[in-house]
């Protein structure tokens, strides 16, 4: 008997939901107790010091060195009274995931005893030896050290007994070597051309803020069970497993009564993100079995991104503690709904008003619309620029799966904002406009507000959707970085904002009245941007062909995807956006294409591995018990009906010696794939071999397997099976 599925299998049995006792029945009783924010460093810091914080936050830059020291006795004081004993800075790596290296608060004191310490300049500045960490080449190794530090914008916080203060990771030659500071730039060059265009409408905005509200999806395996599956342990997907005779059919656990046991998981998790200040609010059952979704209310970007990637941390090490395992990969099981991470993206003033959210008059609506209509025409200039930013290795099994948003980019706005577009083009005339044709047009924009209240279509299909008050970029996947698509959108946006602006302006120079300037430009770029929009179902395959007439691109390989950051129209918005230098960008580039091919690598090797130690034994083993059985018969019965008997089990013994002789030889080739690609010097000619000749070897090995899952005896089956993982919540 396969003993360690079993084992799993009986561990189940025995699970029970775990209690969480909550310190209070009110959130706002404990809720940020774990953050050193504005109410902490009100307590904990001079009034200089605070001031100090207080300004490098206004102007988004670094802290003053000389107020350092008073700032990091303040944070000491306030982490070691909540039980902090390490400090680390906390930063975004070009990996999947966070790093941290702790350091004790301890030191020699002057007299050579221990002191508890913490300096300004550990607060401020640090460098790690993290000579490990990906950087494109930027780094040789004999100058491999980066530095990291403090970003005042995202406040410090402890976890567990370790203060994380979130820093940059910068290179000693000032390249960017981690996903904030990208993120960080985009962030302040969208709020420079959006608060200039601001100013058209409204002369009191000084700041535009990038609103982020991310949605997780995530699947939950029981601890045992994944242990049992090398292929989940190794790669974060199932590489193979013959689909579960009822898996999402019936649509029963979407918004289902959250099962008791992940109850519990959640609650413990809330717990814990609002201790660090995390304004989570959403919880419920998703469409796949044994598939979930977590939503805090949004925040500013920079900061929701890192509470998303705080998120994911707390969820890997709470679910552990439920005997859970938690699966960000996009596409854990073939054949049932993979997972995503909306990102709903939109931008604020500092007077109050979401740009995206229709205003209350026709002037703030001509806002409303200058926004939605410049977003557009941005995210139609980098649809190439946009998808790339998103698609990996694991999300492109997503993308273009019959669940998942396409891997055409378009926007989906309801029919009530396209209405108001097209009026805008119809009834913008080429003249100068008539004072009568100017208040026919301000009214029809002045009824905004209520279509959009009654508007309640929703388009699920879509990757870039306008919901109401913000766009939701939904192809982003579920185990990415959230600040690479962020990063995109908002520097995309910032570039076409900056050109709205110039030609808004030329026109003004020459004589045009501003109103009408602005709705001259406005109905140019709903013209040019016009293939951008649909409405319609994007999983059908109508739309393919559609698509492809309006011009749009349709690529599903990543490495064609990445080539795509380095042509013109995407260093336009990085490169001359400011975002990021010609060289960062080739770095980062390399590092995805680098991505790609270990992780179909490790893909391939543990097939491989799986193949041959796990399955081909057991199929053969099975096949001798067979055969066995046979030659019994054989000896028993006389000839003509023996072979009546035997016929059906001859024939599963023949099926056994073909599939595993094509695993065999399959996996052979597959090894020399790997073998050719590996020599290759030049990363995008290895990520494309990568993908044409390693790749498809993972689907065809699969083939054979999940058959013979079908045909194995059930109790020799070495690896739980799809109706085990997602039926044991
Ligand atoms: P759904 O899209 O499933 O209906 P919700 O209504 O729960 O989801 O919203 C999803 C996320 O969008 C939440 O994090 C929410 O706070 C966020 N959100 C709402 N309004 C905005 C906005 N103007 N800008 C950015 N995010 C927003
Ligand atoms: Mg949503």
């Amino acid at each position: 008997m396969a003993t360690l599925r079993f084992h799993a299998l009986s561990e189940l049995l025995s699970r029970a939901p775990k209690q969480v006792k909550l310190p209070s029945n009110k959130v706002t009783d404990y809720y940020a107790d774990m953050v050193f924010n504005t109410d902490s460093m009100r307590k904990y810091l001079s009034k200089d010091s605070f001031a100090a914080v207080k300004a490098a936050n206004a102007k988004g830059g670094t802290i003053d060195r000389k107020m350092a020291d008073g700032i990091a006795s303040g944070m000491k004081a306030w982490a070691i009274e909540k039980g902090a004993t390490h400090y680390t800075h906390w930063f975004q790596p070009l990996t999947d995931g966070t790093a941290e290296k702790h350091d004790g608060f301890i030191d020699y004191g002057d007299d050579g005893s221990i002191i508890e310490n913490f300096s300004g300049k550990l607060l401020a500045q640090q460098e790690p030896d993290a000579s490990s960490f990906p950087s494109g080449g930027i780094r040789q190794t004999f100058e491999a050290r980066g530095y990291t530090a403090w970003d005042t914008s995202s406040p410090a916080f402890i976890v567990g007994t370790t203060l994380c203060i979130p820093t940059v990771f910068i290179s000693y030659t000032g390249e960017a070597l981690d996903y904030k500071t990208p993120l960080l730039k985009a962030l302040a060059a969208v709020d420079e051309a959006a608060t200039a265009v601001c100013q058209y409408f409204d002369k009191n905005v000084t700041k535009v803020h990038t609103n982020m509200g991310w949605e997780q999806e995530y699947f939950l395996i029981d601890e045992a069970l994944y242990q049992a599956r090398p292929d989940l342990v190794l790669t974060g997907r199932t590489l193979m497993g013959h689909s579960s005779s009822k898996d999402q059919q019936l649509d029963d656990h979407y918004f289902g009564s959250i099962p008791e046991r992940v109850g519990s998981f959640m609650v413990d998790l809330e717990l814990e993100a609002h201790k660090l200040g995390m304004p989570i609010k959403t919880r419920h059952n998703e469409v796949a079995p044994s598939q979930f979704e977590v939503a805090p209310i949004y925040e500013e970007a920079n900061l929701g991104n890192d509470h998303n990637q705080i998120m994911m941390d707390l969820m890997k090490r709470v679910s552990r503690r439920h005997k859970f395992r938690v699966l960000f990969h996009e596409k854990p099981f073939a054949g049932i709904n993979g997972s995503g991470k909306h990102n709903n993206w939109s931008l604020g003033t500092d007077t109050g008003v979401v740009l995206y959210a229709p205003g209350k008059n026709p002037k703030t609506n001509l806002q409303f619309l200058t926004f939605v209509v410049n977003t557009l025409m941005a995210v139609y200039k980098n649809q190439d620029l946009l998808r790339a930013s998103i698609l990996t290795a694991s999300n492109s099994h997503r993308l273009g799966a019959n669940e998942a948003p396409p891997a055409i980019i378009s926007a989906f706005l309801g029919t009530e904002v396209s209405a108001m577009l097209d009026k805008i083009v119809a009834e913008v005339p080429d003249h100068k406009m008539t004072p009568d044709e100017k208040t026919a047009l301000k009214l029809g924009i002045g009824r905004i507000p209520e279509i959009i209240l009654d508007n309640t279509d929703r388009n699920r299909t879509s990757p870039f959707a306008f919901t109401g008050n913000r766009f939701e970029f939904r192809a982003v996947g579920s185990s990415a970085n959230a600040a690479v698509s962020t990063t995109v959108l908002s520097a995309a946006v910032a570039t076409q904002l900056r050109e709205f602006k110039a030609e808004v302006d030329g026109l003004i120079e020459t004589g045009v009245k501003k109103d009408e300037a602005i709705f001259q430009v406005l109905k140019r770029l709903i013209l040019a941007c016009e293939p951008i929009r649909f409405n319609g179902d994007g999983y059908s395959e109508d739309w393919k062909v559609e698509a492809a007439k309006r011009g749009l691109t349709n690529i599903t390989s990543v490495p064609e995807s990445l080539s795509k950051y380095l042509e013109e129209p995407s260093k336009k918005v990085l490169v001359e956006g400011g975002i990021m230098g010609e060289k960062e960008l080739e770095a980062r580039v390399e590092v995805e294409l680098e991505k790609f091919v270990y992780k179909i690598q490790i893909e391939s090797r543990v097939l491989a591995d799986l193949a041959i130690n796990h399955i081909v034994p057991t199929a053969i083993k099975y096949q001798t018990k067979l055969i066995q059985n046979v030659q019994g018969l054989k000896e028993l019965f006389p000839e003509e009906e023996y072979e009546t008997l035997a016929g059906s089990r001859l024939e599963l013994i023949k099926e056994i010696s073909l599939r595993t002789a094509a695993i065999k030889s399959k996996r052979k080739e597959m090894i020399q794939a790997r073998k050719d690609c590996n020599v290759m010097d030049d990363g995008f000619d290895k990520a494309y071999a990568y993908d044409q000749k390693v790749r498809p070897y993972l689907d065809d090995i699969r083939y054979h397997i999940d058959k013979l899952e079908l045909i194995v005896d059930d109790e020799m089956w070495p690896l739980p099976k799809y109706r085990e993982l997602l039926f044991n919540c």
